[in-house]
């Protein structure tokens, strides 16, 4: 489904980001990427959606090579892809239901959809009890279930989580992890990246370990080795 091949990054201050990367990701995988701070891991995911270009190299989503593609195309690929970072990123003024609907909004859906559709993702990430509080009011593991809320309402194909974790206590992780082994066991494929032994230990399944800019390991039932 996914597949970088040959990707190598290099940032204008010459800083080797990527080196001659080469892995793919199937259909309804659970990959995660670990590595030290520094790695390339987030590089990866910015590649994905053409946040950024590869140096050399190319990557594909399904036959489509994405760095090839027109805007419009480009916009296509970009909404079968689900965003997850650290920073939780939401609108602070609007509610956590607002927030979710107004990706669906973006996207194009109908108010029926809508008001269908955010409910139910809601609830999937047990936060019924929040629905009309802002982002400043929920705790740091609630925000981020309102972040998972958001990119899995448009039904994406694969979710990338960027360190999601990254800010949250280990009851929090631990809800977080499971919430995204649930929308993989659901059919969505999941990538996510983390430094944090803890959740690479309570998923299991593939694993990549990347050190500066390289992939020194690709297991199927992987152990946090670094
Ligand atoms: P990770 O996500 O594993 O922490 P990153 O992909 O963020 O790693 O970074 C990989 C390397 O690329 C690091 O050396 C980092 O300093 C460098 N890097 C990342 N983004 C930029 C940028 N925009 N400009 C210059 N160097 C960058």
């Amino acid at each position: 489904m996914i597949y970088y091949d040959k990707v190598t990054k290099i940032y204008p201050d010459k800083s080797v980001a990527l080196e001659d990367v080469t892995f793919g990701v199937e259909h309804d995988e659970f990959l995660t990427i670990v590595g030290h701070s520094g790695a390339g891991k987030s590089t990866l995911m910015k590649l994905l959606i053409a946040e950024d270009r590869p140096t050399r190299g190319s990557v594909f989503f399904e036959s489509a090579n994405i760095h090839k593609l027109d805007k419009k195309n480009m916009g296509k690929i970009r909404r079968r892809i689900g965003t997850i970072f650290q920073d939780y990123r939401l609108i602070p003024n609007k509610t956590v239901y607002e927030n979710i609907a107004f990706a669906m909004e973006a996207a194009g859906r109908s108010d029926g959809e809508i008001s269908a559709d955010v409910p139910h993702v809601i609830e999937l990430v047990n936060l019924g009890h929040k629905i009309w509080n802002f982002p400043g009011e929920l705790s740091g593991g609630e925000r981020q279930r309102v972040a998972i809320a958001r990119a899995i309402v448009n039904q994406p194909d694969i979710v990338i989580a960027d360190e999601p974790t990254g800010n949250l206590d280990p009851e929090n992780t631990y809800e977080i992890v499971r919430i995204l082994k649930k929308i993989n066991e659901l059919g969505t494929t999941v990538l996510l990246t983390t430094h944090n032994k803890g959740v690479v230990d309570a998923l299991g399944g593939r694993v990549i370990t990347m050190e500066r800019g390289k992939v020194v390991k690709d297991s199927k039932d992987g152990k946090y080795v670094l």
